[in-house]
Parts: structure tokens; sequence; C-alpha cells
């Protein structure tokens, strides 16, 4: 008989989403006795609970008991879940470990990791990396907050080389021992001011990426950015920058060359130039995502040749500036993953021409001024949906002229009107969709079935 690592110990699962159903399966798999929880009840949860049929999974539906967390030896709690509520108190006061589905995935994991965190290009960094380790023949996983659950990838058994995972704050705040051999730390800006008192709480979450990292790992860090700067101040692993404003001994600096970047990569030794000419990632944010990947691929043994190819060859993720169609003489992007105000700032500013700009959505708790300059200079018209448009005509009063819309389709018509040949619109909303839709990605896929219905485009 084979020997689980949790042979006989009770786990309480914590939340039913994605990560929350594949850390279910990875326990039961190695012995444990799980109940799993979770607030909604069955009828929203059936796939999860279809999935996890036959597995002997105790579940409590429709709500949480602290007296069943603090019976288990071990939580196990979804990153949608805050930890420091009272449901939790009697389990910690018992001392009961509460972690994550990644710190639990990681301890099973054969090869090393690479994580991927910042507020934002976390997702275009690790899917970017992910194609430059694969095309150097790399076995490679690519998850995490970003698709599939590092759980996923333990239970497939297949062989991996390296694991390239996206980590959230939120997925950090429950690590205890997962110690990514490479770390990538992109920016630090305010975000998720509904979940974190103080920005320094963002912060400190933030920083737990390094946490277990010792003098043979290596973190990649943002040369230009002051708070990673300061978020990373003092730890071990070795570290390697990127900057567009110095250059860099250790790291990659970030050129500009007409159409394009050179990412000149050095680690002590010599210095290697890569041009990246790639219309599919414009602006300079992701060209510091490319740099960032471009040094992850290269402290992962990537060679050269493949990895200068590569990242001309990155497609992009849909939803980040994501090209739609021309329409009247105008090109729509769709960029609803740009969720607070400075993945807004970064897309309004890589759109180099004038834009009908549509936003909105549940407000987050920043504030929308900072984007006041960059409004003033490039929005011709901003069509405002969902519960936050007052806010944001409030923050941004005279910067453009604002027009209510209430809905994403009523918007769409709107922009249609507001648009002249040449311009841009952008679907680049500063806020979450939960008010209006299931996430972001429906969002996004609801404005592209609304703009390729719309009369206009070029002739065939
Ligand atoms: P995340 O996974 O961190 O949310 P994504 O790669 O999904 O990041 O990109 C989300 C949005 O953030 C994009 O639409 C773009 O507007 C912005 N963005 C992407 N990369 C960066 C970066 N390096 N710095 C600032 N903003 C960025």
């Amino acid at each position: 008989m084979t020997v689980g690592r949790f042979d006989g110990q009770n786990v309480v699962v914590v939340g039913l989403a994605k990560s929350g159903v594949a850390a279910v399966r990875l326990l039961v798999r190695e012995g444990a006795r799980v109940v799993a929880t979770d607030a909604r009840q069955s009828a929203e949860l059936a796939p999860a609970l279809a999935v996890l049929d036959g597995t002997g999974v105790r579940f409590e539906l429709g709500g949480h008991d602290p007296a069943t967390l603090s019976g288990a030896d071990l939580v196990v709690v979804s990153p949608g879940v805050r930890t420091d509520t009272a449901l939790f108190g009697p389990a910690r006061r018992r001392g009961v470990r509460v972690i994550g589905e990644l710190d639990l995935a990681s301890a099973f994991l054969p090869c090393p990791a690479v994580a991927v965190t910042g507020t934002n290009g976390k997702s275009t960094t690790t899917a970017f990396l992910g194609h430059l380790l694969l095309a150097a023949g790399t076995r490679v996983f690519v998850g995490g907050n970003l698709g599939t659950p590092l759980s996923d990838a333990v239970l497939s058994g297949e062989a991996i080389d390296v694991a390239v995972v996206e980590v959230s704050s939120f997925q950090l705040e429950t690590i205890e021992a997962f110690r990514p051999a490479v770390s990538l730390f992109l920016n630090l800006k305010p975000d998720h001011m509904d979940r974190y008192p103080t920005f320094g709480d963002y912060a400190a979450a933030k920083a737990r990426i390094f946490m277990n990292q010792g003098p043979e790992d290596s973190a990649v860090l943002n040369a230009d950015d002051l708070e990673v700067g300061k978020a990373a101040s003092g730890i071990r692993p070795r570290v390697f920058g990127f900057s567009s404003s110095r250059a860099l001994e250790r790291g990659v600096t970030i050129k500009m060359k007409p159409g394009a970047f050179e990412l000149v990569w050095a680690a002590g030794g010599g210095a290697e130039a890569y041009l990246l000419r790639n219309p599919r990632i414009p602006g300079r944010h992701n060209a510091e995502n490319a740099a960032a990947a471009l040094a992850a691929a290269r402290l992962c043994g990537a060679p050269p040749a493949a990895v200068a190819e590569a990242l001309n060859t990155f497609a992009g993720l849909e939803h980040r500036i994501e090209f739609v169609a021309d329409r009247g003489g105008a090109a729509w992007y769709n960029d609803s993953k740009a969720t607070n105000v400075d993945s807004v700032a970064v897309s309004l500013g890589s759109l180099d021409r004038p834009i009908v700009w549509i936003a909105g959505g549940r407000h987050k708790g920043a504030p929308y001024a900072p984007l006041r300059d960059l409004v003033a200079g490039r929005v011709k018209a901003g069509l405002l949906i969902g519960e936050s448009a007052p806010l944001i005509a409030a923050d941004l009063d005279g910067a453009a002229p604002f027009t209510m819309c209430g809905t994403l389709e009523n918007a769409v018509k709107a922009a249609a009107e507001a648009a002249a040949p040449g311009d841009a619109v952008l679907l680049s909303p500063a806020c979450s969709s939960y008010d209006q839709f299931a996430d972001y990605e429906e969002r996004g896929r609801v404005f592209k079935t609304l703009v390729k219905a719309l009369p206009g485009g070029p002739r065939a």
C-alpha cells in the first residue's frame, strides 16, 4: 500500500473555486480525510461538486462553521477568502496551520519553481516566460493564479523541468514553505485597497515571495520602482534588475530604438543584446514584462538564440490591450483586464492617438485622480459604466467630457458615434467587473461581440 503524506489527517478546504477543487483532489490522493466548505449553496457549485463526486469528501455548503476549522489538523484556504476574520480565530488559537493551495502543491513539486508577482503584468510575464522556456525545449508548466492551479500540475504526474507560477498577494498571504528558485517582482502600486487596511499591508503580503528564498536563489526586480526596492530591501537571493532609466551590471537594461526596444542582459560576465520588435505587445510596460521574462529565462538556462527568436513570436494575452477590430476607421481594443488605475495609465499611455475611453465597474477603493493628466492629454470622450461611474466622473471632472452610459452595450453604441477615423476606442475599466459581469473575461468577451457586430468594418 502506498503511503500518502496526509494519511489519516483531517484537512478542511475553504472555498471551492478552481484551486480549492484541485487542492481537495491532491489531499484525497495523499490520504487525507477532507471536509470541503464553501459559502455558496450546492446549486451554484454544481461543476465543482461533479468533479469531486466519488472522492469521499464531506461537504459543508452555504456557510462555514468555525468549529469545523478548529477541529482540523490543517486548513487550506482559497485566495478569495480573507483569513483575518472571526471564522479563523478558533483554529488559529488552537495552533491549526492555515495555508493556501500554492503552498500545499509546491511541497509536491518535483522541479524548481519560478514565481511572478507585482501589481500589474503578472499574467503577461508568466505566459511570456512560459513561451520563452518552451521555445528553448524546456518542459514547462505555466499556471498558478493564471489558469491552471499548481495542484493540477502535481496531480497530472507529467514530467516538468520548470513550473512558472503567477502568484497574487492573496496567495502569498498563506504561504509557509513555498520557495521559488527565481522570483520576479514587476512593480508595486496601490491596488486591492478594499482588502488591505494600508498600502504597507499590501506591500508586505507581496514581499513574502522572497520569504523562503536563500542565497543560491535569484530575484528579478524592477530597478525603477522605489516601492519594489523598499519591499525587497535585505532579501537573501541574488538580485538581478531590469531598468529603462539606467544601465545595469546585473540584469536587463531596456533601451528605446526606432520601432523596437533593445534588451541588454548582463549577469556579471559579458553582455547579450536582444531586439524586441513585437507589435502584439505594445508599450514600454510590455518591454518591462519582456525584460523580466528574459532575465528569468536566462537564469533558468534557456539558450540565447532560442530566447532571441521567441521574444518576437509571443502573441500576447487576451483582454490586455487586445486588438479587436477596425470599425468606422477607428481601432478598437479590449483591455478588460485593466482593473486598477495604474494599469489603465499604462494602457492610455501605450496608444498613440486620440482615445475614446470606456471605463467603470465595481470600485476597488483607490482614487482615479492620478489619471487626470493622461486623460486630459489623450481622451477625447469618456464613457462610463457600472457602479463606479459617478466616482470616476467626480475624480476626473473637467479632464475630458464624460457620459454616463450605464451598461457596456450603451457605451459601445456611444463610442461608435464618438470615434473618428484614426482614433482608438479602448475598454480599460480601472475597476473590477463583478457589478455587471461574472469576471473580467466575460466583460471582455461581451465587449468583443458587441464591437464585431458594429457596422463599418474594413472592406474585404
Ligand atoms: P496582472 O496579471 O498582474 O493583472 P496582466 O498581464 O494581466 O497583469 O495585465 C493587466 C493589465 O495591466 C494590462 O491590461 C496592462 O494595462 C497593464 N500592464 C501589463 N503589464 C504591465 C506592467 N509591466 N506595468 C504596468 N502595467 C502593466
